[in-house]
């Protein structure tokens, strides 16, 4: 495929291209244009005369044309789930409800920007009794919207749609090991009304071509979902220009089971919670942190939920796992995995690469605070480390105790206890009897501390990407 700038498909103006795998056989899909510096700066120019266009298009019009966008990728559905299932080794059970919910974003965001209102002021400061003071929410102008590859369709299209719907042109960059599905996604709405010079996506190295986004001075947003890592590169380029940034990041998320808990639900959360996805997902519970009491029946019960899990083609409707994202990314789990059982954890089950791109789910018991693992490291695959408490103060302590702060679980019977313990958990949102791996499209989803700065969904992001002016008419009561 190829990239699309000012309404045009196109490669790179340096001829270079990379290649594209089938995740889970690392057959060639296809080649994509490895954007340069021109390519950027022509991208960056069509999306400032995209910007004017587009914020004069009143919202109602908007609003329609992201409509038919959605009807569009709803009727194309099939095709892009086995694209993405693909491209990436997501199960096909898994792609349909991204594809879906790409959609449901794109309206979501269409019907809340029609009713997205600024402020009047009252005259309660003596001497402002003539004046009539309002505010509009205006676009930012031009955001880039940098995605990751894990939820590639739903995650770029949460910035897309919401920077679309607040009236701001859009420079689009994908995760380069999976952009094919986010970029027929991009054709389609390009094909269902969308200006060409408003919305433009680029492929390529993200520390050569989002980072040229970071820097300019001419994207007045940028938006970026991805690691922790990353994030704070783009923090420091965005700070050179001042521009906004919005950074959804890395997690470590906590899974607390109380002794009280419903044993046999925690055992199937944590799993489902864990291998969805094959562990690469941001908010996935990553530390079971267990009550001592039960750790051993409840790592008994994982084992068991382990051994009944298919795993293998991700475009079997039967499978249970596929595989990671790329045969790095397989190295780094198992190279954490090594570091983990090194550091003194022991190793219950798994343990090991097959297939080249596939992880065995793995269990790793008696794993301390000492432990990477259980605090800084964030791993990206089907990896249980399990860490014993004997209190509801440790069972916290132990939560808090990692730089992330993206989602947690809690597993009680005692309600009391559950907000308790919620209230205590320095996270983005709890979710009460089931594992953290959880987003409603609404939802203001988000991290504290290391997992990021801001809110996203379509409850909050159109307040993120507009700016709010005061209009204020000076003493127009004044007869
Ligand atoms: P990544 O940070 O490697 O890449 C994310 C995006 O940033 C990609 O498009 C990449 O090309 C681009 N990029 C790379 N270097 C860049 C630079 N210097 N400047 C600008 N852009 C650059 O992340 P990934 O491996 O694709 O995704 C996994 C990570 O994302 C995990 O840490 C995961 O927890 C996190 N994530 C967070 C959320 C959330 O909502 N908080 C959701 C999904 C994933």
């Amino acid at each position: 495929m190829k990239m699309f700038i000012d309404g045009k498909k196109v490669d790179a103006r340096g001829g270079k291209t990379f290649d594209v795998l089938n995740s889970a056989t690392l057959e060639l899909i296809d080649k994509v244009p490895s954007a340069g510096v021109a390519d950027v700066e022509e991208a960056i120019d069509a999306a400032n005369r995209g910007k004017a266009v587009w914020a004069k298009t009143p919202v109602h019009e908007r609003a329609r044309i992201m409509q038919k966008c959605a009807d569009a990728i709803d009727a194309r559905r099939e095709e892009l789930a086995v694209s993405l299932s693909t491209e990436m080794g997501k199960l096909i059970r898994e792609a349909r409800p991204e594809v879906r919910v790409a959609a449901q974003i794109l309206r979501g965001f269409a019907e809340k920007a029609c009713h997205h209102y600024g402020q009047t002021m009252t005259e309660y400061q003596v001497g402002t009794e003539n004046d009539i003071i309002f505010t509009r929410r205006e676009p930012l102008g031009v955001v880039a919207c940098i995605s990751p590859f894990n939820y590639p369709v739903e995650l770029s299209m949460q910035k897309i749609a919401a920077a679309l719907a607040a009236g701001n042109a859009v420079i689009v960059k994908p995760a380069s090991d999976n952009p094919l599905t986010v970029m027929k996604v991009v054709e389609i709405c390009l094909e269902n009304g969308i200006p060409g010079n408003v919305l433009q996506l680029l492929t390529g190295n993200g520390a050569v071509v989002g980072d040229l986004l970071a820097h300019s001075p001419r994207v007045n947003a940028i938006t970026l979902t991805g690691s922790t890592e990353v994030g704070l590169r783009v923090a420091a380029a965005g700070a050179k220009t001042l521009k906004r940034v919005f950074l959804e990041l890395g997690g470590n998320d906590p899974f607390v089971v109380f002794a009280d808990a419903d044993l046999e639900l925690a055992i199937r959360d944590a799993t489902l919670g864990r291998v969805q996805n094959a562990g690469q997902t941001c908010c996935s519970p990553k530390r079971f942190i267990v009550e001592n009491s039960v750790r051993q029946k409840f790592i008994d019960g994982v084992v068991a939920r382990i051994k009944g899990l298919k795993l293998g083609s991700p475009l079997d409707e039967t499978t249970d796992m596929g595989s990671l994202i790329s045969e790095r990314a397989a190295a780094e789990v198992q190279k954490q995995v090594d570091l983990t059982v090194k550091q003194g954890a022991r190793l219950v089950c798994g343990g090991h690469i097959f297939n080249k791109t596939y992880y065995e789910p793995t269990i790793l018991d008696g794993v301390t605070l000492e432990m990477d693992i259980a605090g800084a490291l964030e791993c990206f695959g089907p990896v249980f480390p399990i860490i014993g408490f004997d209190s509801e103060d440790e069972a916290v302590a132990i939560s808090n105790h990692t730089p992330y702060g993206l989602q947690a679980g809690v597993m009680t019977r005692d309600m009391g206890r559950a907000m308790r313990v919620a209230s205590r958990l320095e996270c983005g949102g709890i979710v009460i009897n089931s594992s953290g791996n959880y987003r409603h499209l609404d939802q203001p989803f988000g991290g504290w501390k290391m997992s990021g700065v801001g809110r996203e969904g379509v409850s909050v992001t159109l307040d993120e990407m507009t700016q709010e002016k005061s209009y204020i008419l000076k003493n127009i009561l004044q007869k």
